[in-house]
């Protein structure tokens, strides 16, 4: 099977005012079958206005009757176009969708949606893109960017590569879960990985793309890398505080429309979202695995940064303060990690509660691997063994884990899940650390970076840096 993407974006004051698609597949389709699909909403973000939606093959138009799905994974809910003919020849797609206008007062992420900034679009395929609809089909790629209504100079980059491009038999999914830019792009391009922004950075975009780089290679290195780009996308929202979201060999990286940001804030975002190209665990239904996959993500974002020498152990204390001790102010702490996937995207202080549960239990686990191994097995050796899985499960860790550690990761793998009170071990992260513990004032608010605190304590812990 073939799926063929044309995107032409239409320019208006300095920015992409609208992108015109074309879609072409040989995908075979009979009268009654569905011949496309689109995302409707995606964890309550919408796909983007849509316009003269049109379907039609050798013999002309097609007529479709169009229905709404059931919900997957509970949170993504599509919209199913029938043909009520059989398709003859190629299925031909075409329709224009505008970038999204983000209501008052929102101030969200993930950055799913395709949003307009001066200078172009930025956003993922899985807001803007009809798709052949099963997820896990193959199929041969093309994506062709007709730049013709654009300014001189102006881009396309996916996360795949800029320009037009090919990808021969990958997902769906991929082409959806990907991101895509298109306008006056500026960018840094290194042997393994990309930086891409519009207009101005609040830092150097040189020395960010060179951050991008040291990271890259050291990770990639750790979880034994498969090989292939990296790429990393800038969007300037019109809320503050920074954030990120990624994708595999990508991420959309945000910061804030007023905001101050450094450098160091950049690193501190990327090292956790660069960790996600690697560890994974099912997280279908959602808990089952977010705690590894966050954990994981919290867990090296701390510690490689220390030891490539960027951060110094006071800073690594502070960062392990501000992300496992967030644990403890969390009031939704005692819920289990299958009670909290049910309300992430209702609550999202729930949201937060896995990365620095994840980030506890993990720390933990790899002291303890450490000292029952006289120093020889890592909790690395067994996230490495984990991606040989094409989609391992908390059984696929347990065994693995097992064998890896020479003890029985069950009893506190079961705590860990059941939620409530964490003991940190004192050995955890390098053994650099003194854990003491403390008072700490509960914090009700519902996006990370900002402060609701109650007048509530519950019991928690402090890390610094051990005196040698
Ligand atoms: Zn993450």
């Amino acid at each position: 099977m073939y799926f063929h993407v044309r995107i032409k974006p239409h320019w208006k004051e300095d920015t992409v005012s609208a992108l015109e698609i074309s879609c072409i597949t040989n995908r075979t389709v009979s009268a009654g079958e569905v011949m496309a699909a689109r995302i409707k909403e995606l964890v309550t973000v919408p796909f983007c206005p849509m316009d003269h939606l049109r379907f039609s093959d050798d013999l002309g138009e097609v007529p479709f009757e169009s229905r709404d799905g059931d919900p997957e994974m509970s949170f993504v809910f599509r919209e199913f176009y029938r043909a009520e003919r059989d398709i003859q020849g190629e299925l031909r797609i075409s329709y224009l969708v505008a970038p999204r206008i983000q209501p008052e007062g929102y101030r969200s992420s993930p950055y799913f949606d395709l949003v307009a900034e001066k200078g172009g679009v930025l956003g993922s395929g899985t807001t803007f893109l009809l798709h052949p609809p099963m997820m896990d089909e193959l199929t041969d790629y093309q994506l062709v960017w007709d730049l013709s209504a654009l300014p001189e100079g102006c881009q396309g980059v996916w996360t795949y590569g800029c320009g037009d491009i090919k990808k021969e038999q990958i997902s769906v999914q991929t082409i959806l879960f990907s991101a895509y830019m298109t306008g006056k792009i500026n960018s840094v391009e290194n042997d393994c990985a990309g930086f891409y922004w519009f207009d101005t950075l609040p830092f150097d975009g040189e020395r960010g793309a060179a951050e991008i780089t040291r990271l890259f290679r050291y990770m990639a290195e750790m979880f034994h890398d498969k090989g292939g780009d990296y790429r990393v996308f800038t969007r300037h929202n019109q809320f503050p505080g920074s954030g990120g979201t990624a994708f595999p060999r990508s991420y959309i990286y945000g910061y804030g429309l007023h905001d101050e940001v450094t450098l160091e804030d950049l690193q501190s975002l990327l090292a956790h979202e660069m960790v996600h190209n690697w560890p994974h665990l099912s997280d279908d239904p959602a808990g089952l695995g977010t705690w590894y996959v966050e954990g994981s993500a919290e867990y090296y974002s701390t510690l490689v940064p220390m030891e490539m020498g960027l951060w110094s152990p006071e800073k690594t204390a502070e960062v392990i303060n501000e992300k496992a001790g967030s644990y403890f102010s969390n009031p939704m702490n005692h819920l289990s990690n299958m009670e909290l996937g049910k309300l992430y995207w209702k609550d999202r202080r729930c949201q937060r509660v896995p990365y620095s549960r994840g980030m506890i239990y993990l720390s933990g686990l790899d002291a303890a691997i450490r000292r029952n191994t006289g120093g020889t097995r890592t909790l690395l050796d067994l996230e490495v063994k984990l991606l040989e899985l094409p989609n391992p499960v908390p059984e696929d860790f347990l065994r693995i884990g097992g064998e890896i550690a020479g003890f029985d990761l069950r009893p506190g793998y079961e705590k860990m899940c059941a939620g409530g009170m964490m003991e940190p071990d004192p050995e955890a992260f390098g053994g650099r650390f003194t854990v003491t513990p403390c008072r700490v004032r509960l914090d009700n608010s519902q996006h990370r970076g900002d402060e609701e605190f109650l007048d509530e304590t519950a019991p928690g812990y402090r890390w610094t840096v051990k005196e040698c």
